[in-house]
C-alpha cells in the first residue's frame, strides 16, 4: 500500500503559525508521464487510506484522465469507486500485482485546487483521501448520462435589412422576446424564462422574420444580464471596510508595492444587522468583473432563506445553491454550472468548500462562528478552516463574517494572523436592541408558582402586540417537558439503548403525547404510571420546551396569533420556510423557537425579543458551553429592532452574573472575549492549545474500556513531546448509544503534539472494537 502523497501545496494550518509541511512531512508524488494512460494509480472512496495502481484497458485510456472518477477491483470481487490521481505509461509497482481498471464514470470533476485541498483535509484530519473525496464529489456529479450532452437551442435577433420599412406591429410577449435578445443571442430556454414566454410565441417570431432558431453544440452558458439593482448608499463603516478589502482583489497585488494589499483572511466583525451581507455582495461584484468566481458558506440553507434570495436578487442565475435537499438532477445541474463557469457564485452550507469554481477569486464564510460548520461524521472536517485554506491555495482572500466571533477566529485576528475588518453600527436609524436581564431567582421569590414568563416580560409582549409589532421567544429546547422526575426517589426518565433523558412531547406521536429520546428518536407512551425505579408517585413533568412555552402564551395572549418553530414542526408539519414566511407576511404576532429562529432572520417588525432560559446550555461540560451562549444571547437579541423602531431583547436567567450573560447584554464581546480567553489560556484550552478526541465503542463494555485504557496509558506513558494533558478514559458523556457503550479520552496538545499522538495510536491501535480520532473535536459529548 502506498502512502498518502505529500499535501499539493504548502500552506498554514489555519490558527497555527506552521506550514503544513512542517507538521506532516511526507515524500513528494512520484513523477509520471502524463500523457498516456498505460497506468493510473487510484484512490479508492474507502475508510482505508491508501493509493493503488491499476492497469488501463484501451478502450479506456483516452477518458481515463487525472481527476476522473472511476470503478476498480479492490479486494475479494468487490467493485468500489475511487478517483484517478496520477496515469503514466510505467508501472510504480510490480506488474504482477496490477489488475485491470474497470470503468471511467464520466468527465474530469475533481479540479487540481480541490484536490489540492482534499489532500490537506486528509492530512490534517486523519481521514483517508478516497473517504474525503467522497465526501467532496457528489455521486451526481459522476453519473453518465443516458443520452449524448443535448444540443442546445439558441434564439438570435435578425437584422432588418432595410430599417426604412415599417416594423411589423408586435404584441407585448413579442416585445418582451426581442428585448431579452438586445445583447445578441441567447439560448432558447434562458430567452424565454426572461420573457415570461412560450415556445409557440418564440416560433412566431421566427415565423415573422424577427429571430432565427440554431442548434448549438451545448457548452457552458453566457450569465444572463444581471437584474437591475438599487444599490444602498455604503455607510461609512462599509466604505471603509470595504475599500481595504476590494484592494485584496486587484490583479498583480505582490507584497512590497506601495499599493500592496494581498490575499489575506480577514474577520468582518459586525454587529447584528450591520450590513455584513452588502459587504459580500460588493466584493462578489468586482469577482465577476474580474472573471473569477465566488464561494459563500452559510450554516444552513433552510434557515437563512433570506440570504440565498438576496444573492439571487443581485446576481441573477450566476448563482448557484448547493443543500442537501437538491434532488439528484437538480445537484447535477447546479454542478455543471458551476464546473463551466456559468454560475460563478456558489452559496451552501459547509460541503460547498468543496465547490468546483473554475477560477476561485473568493471565498465567504458567513457566520463563522457557527458549529454547523464541523462534520460530525468521518471525514471530520471545519469548513471554516478549509475554506481559509482554499482560499490560500487559490491565492483569494477569504472573508469571515460573524456579529459574534469564535474565540480562534477573534485570538487569530488580535494576534495578526488574520486580518481584523470592523462595522460598529446599524445602517441609517437602526441602533441596537435595549437590553435587559430578568434575574429570574429573585422572580421566582416575589412572585408565587414560579412563572415561566417574568413580570417584565408579560408587560412587554403586551406592549408590543398592542402597537401591532411582532416578538420572539426563544427557549432551546423542544417538547413540552424536557425531562421526567421522580419526586420521591428523584429518578429520571431515560433511554433504555441510550442513556438520554427522555423529552415529553405533547404534540407528537399518539393523542396524549409521547416521550421521546432526542438521540435515537425512539418513541415511548406519554408519561402517567409511577416511577419504576421506587414504585412510587407518578412521575413530575420538569423543564419546559417549545411547546410549553407556546401552550403558555396561547393562554395569556389568546387573541395573538402564536406560531412555533422547531425539529419537531419541520419534522412534521411544514417547512422552516414556511413558518418563517408566515410570521415575515405577518400571518403570525409571536414566534415561539429554538436556535432555529436564533439565525439570519432579518424582519423590521419584530421589536421585541424575549430569551425564555438563557443559562440552558451554561451548565454543559464543555469548553465552548459559555461561548455558545454568548453567541445565542447576542444572536437572538439581535433579531429586534431591525427596521426603524427600537428594539428591546429580555433575556431570563437564573445566573445574572455569568460574563456571558452580562457582556451579551451590554453587547460587549471584547469583554467576554478578555475573559474566556483568559480562562482558556489558564486551562490549556484552544485556541492556545489544539484538543485531540479519541473515541472507542462497540458492543462489549469490558472490551470497550480495556482497549481505550490500554491505548490511553501507552499515550501517557510516552510523555510525547507538546502533549500537555491526556484525560480519560471515560465514558462518554454519552455513555451508551445505539447498542454500543463508548469511552473516550481527550487531548490537549500542540500541532505537533497532536500529529504525535496520532501517530503513536495508530501504530498500536484499539483492537476488536471501533475507533476514531477527531482533530479539533467541538461536541466534547
Ligand atoms: P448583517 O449581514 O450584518 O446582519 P445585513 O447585510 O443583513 O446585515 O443588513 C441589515 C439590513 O440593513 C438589511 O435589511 C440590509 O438590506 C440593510 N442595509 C445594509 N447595508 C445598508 C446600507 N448601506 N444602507 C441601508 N440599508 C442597508
Ligand atoms: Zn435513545
Amino acid at each position: 500500500m502506498a502512502q498518502i502523497p505529500g499535501t499539493g501545496a504548502d500552506v498554514r494550518i489555519p490558527g497555527d503559525n506552521r506550514r503544513v509541511s512542517e507538521l506532516f512531512p511526507s515524500p513528494e508524488p512520484p513523477a509520471v508521464a502524463t500523457t498516456l494512460a498505460v497506468y493510473a494509480s487510484v484512490v479508492p472512496e474507502v475508510p482505508v487510506p491508501g493509493i493503488f495502481s491499476y492497469r488501463v484497458p484501451e478502450p479506456l485510456r483516452e477518458r481515463c484522465r487525472p481527476g476522473v472518477r472511476v470503478e476498480v477491483p479492490f479486494g475479494k470481487g468487490r467493485t468500489v469507486r475511487g478517483f484517478v490521481l496520477e496515469v503514466g505509461t510505467a508501472c510504480p509497482v510490480d506488474e504482477k500485482k496490477v489488475r485491470d481498471l474497470a470503468n471511467v464514470l464520466g468527465e474530469v470533476v475533481v479540479a487540481e485546487d480541490v484536490l489540492a485541498l482534499a489532500r490537506w483535509a486528509a492530512t490534517y484530519y486523519r481521514a483517508s483521501l478516497g473517504d474525503v473525496l467522497a465526501a467532496a464529489i457528489p455521486q451526481e456529479a459522476t453519473k453518465q448520462r443516458a443520452r449524448p450532452a443535448p444540443q442546445d437551442e439558441w434564439l438570435a435577433p435578425t437584422t432588418r435589412d432595410d430599417p426604412t420599412r415599417p416594423a411589423p406591429r408586435l404584441g407585448p410577449v413579442a416585445r418582451r422576446l426581442l428585448e431579452a435578445l438586445a445583447a445578441g443571442p441567447r439560448p432558447l430556454a434562458q430567452a424565454l424564462e426572461a420573457a415570461g414566454a412560450n415556445r409557440a410565441q418564440a416560433k412566431r417570431l421566427v415565423e415573422a422574420g424577427l429571430a432565427t432558431l440554431e442548434v448549438r453544440e451545448a457548452g457552458p452558458l453566457p450569465p444572463a444580464p444581471l437584474p437591475a439593482f438599487d444599490l444602498p448608499t455604503l455607510t461609512p463603516d462599509q466604505e471603509l471596510v470595504l475599500r481595504q478589502l476590494l484592494k485584496q482583489l486587484e490583479p498583480g497585488q505582490e507584497p512590497g508595492t506601495s499599493l500592496a494589499s494581498p490575499p489575506a483572511t480577514t474577520l468582518l466583525f459586525g454587529v447584528t444587522g450591520s450590513g455584513k451581507t452588502e459587504v459580500y455582495l460588493r466584493m462578489i461584484a468586482r469577482v465577476i468583473e474580474l472573471g473569477l468566481g465566488a464561494i459563500v458558506l452559510v450554516p444552513e440553507i433552510a434557515l437563512t432563506p433570506q440570504t440565498t434570495a438576496r444573492f439571487r436578487a443581485r446576481f441573477g442565475d450566476r448563482v448557484a445553491v448547493l443543500h442537501s435537499q437538491l434532488g439528484n438532477a437538480a445537484r447535477r445541474r447546479e454542478w455543471r454550472r458551476i464546473q463551466t463557469g456559468e454560475a460563478p457564485v456558489v452559496v451552501g452550507p459547509r460541503s460547498a468548500v468543496w465547490a468546483p469554481v473554475p477560477k476561485l477569486g473568493l471565498v465567504v464564510v458567513d457566520e463563522e462562528h457557527e458549529t454547523t460548520y464541523k462534520q460530525e461524521s468521518a471525514p471530520r472536517y471545519h469548513a471554516r478552516d478549509l475554506a481559509v485554506v482554499r482560499g490560500k491555495l487559490a491565492k483569494a482572500p477569504v472573508l469571515l463574517g460573524t456579529a459574534t466571533p469564535s474565540l480562534e477566529s477573534w485570538h487569530n485576528a488580535i494576534t495578526g494572523r488574520y486580518r481584523l475588518a470592523r462595522l460598529r453600527s446599524r445602517p441609517a436609524g437602526a441602533s441596537l436592541p435595549t437590553i435587559h436581564v430578568v434575574d429570574m431567582g429573585r422572580e421566582w421569590a416575589e412572585v408565587k408558582g414560579a412563572p415561566l414568563l417574568s413580570r417584565v416580560l408579560v408587560r412587554e409582549l403586551e406592549a408590543t402586540l398592542g402597537r401591532g409589532e411582532r416578538a420572539i421567544l426563544f427557549q432551546n429546547r423542544r417538547g413540552f417537558t424536557t425531562f421526567l422526575e421522580c419526586p420521591r426517589c428523584r429518578t429520571v426518565l431515560k433511554c433504555r439503548q441510550c442513556d438520554v433523558t427522555l423529552t415529553f412531547h405533547r404534540a407528537l406521536g399518539a393523542p396524549g403525547g409521547a416521550t421521546i429520546c432526542h438521540f435515537c428518536d425512539e418513541r415511548g407512551p406519554p408519561p402517567g404510571g409511577p416511577c419504576q425505579a421506587c414504585d412510587g408517585p407518578p412521575l413530575k413533568q420538569r423543564g419546559a420546551g417549545t411547546e410549553r412555552i407556546e401552550d403558555v402564551m396561547r393562554e395569556r395572549f389568546p387573541t395573538a396569533r402564536v406560531g412555533r418553530l422547531d425539529t419537531d414542526v419541520v419534522r412534521e408539519q411544514e417547512p422552516a420556510e414556511a413558518v418563517l414566511t408566515r410570521f415575515r407576511e405577518g400571518a403570525l404576532d409571536v414566534l415561539v423557537g429554538t436556535q432555529m429562529i436564533a439565525k439570519g432572520l432579518d424582519i423590521p417588525e419584530v421589536t421585541l425579543v424575549g430569551v425564555v432560559a438563557a443559562d440552558t446550555g451554561l451548565a454543559h461540560p464543555d469548553v465552548r458551553s459559555a461561548e455558545r451562549a454568548f453567541q445565542l444571547v447576542a444572536q437572538v437579541a439581535g433579531r429586534a429592532g431591525r427596521g426603524s423602531r427600537p428594539g428591546t431583547t429580555i433575556v431570563q436567567t437564573f445566573l445574572p452574573d455569568h460574563i456571558a450573560i452580562a457582556a451579551a447584554a451590554t453587547h460587549d464581546f471584547e469583554r467576554f472575549a478578555r475573559v474566556e480567553l483568559e480562562h482558556r489560556r489558564q486551562l490549556d484550552y484552544p485556541p492556545f492549545r489544539r484538543l485531540l478526541k479519541l473515541l472507542v465503542r462497540g458492543p462489549q463494555e469490558v472490551k470497550v474500556r480495556d482497549e481505550a485504557a490500554r491505548v490511553v496509558d501507552a499515550l501517557r506513558a510516552a510523555n510525547l513531546e507538546g502533549v500537555s494533558a491526556v484525560l480519560g478514559p471515560a465514558p462518554s458523556p454519552r455513555a451508551y448509544l445505539a447498542g454500543k457503550f463508548r469511552w473516550q479520552a481527550l487531548l490537549k496538545a500542540t500541532a505537533e503534539g497532536v500529529r504525535r499522538a496520532i501517530a503513536l495510536v495508530e501504530a498500536a491501535p484499539p483492537r476488536g472494537v471501533e475507533w476514531h480520532v477527531d482533530v479539533d473535536p467541538y461536541h466534547l459529548l
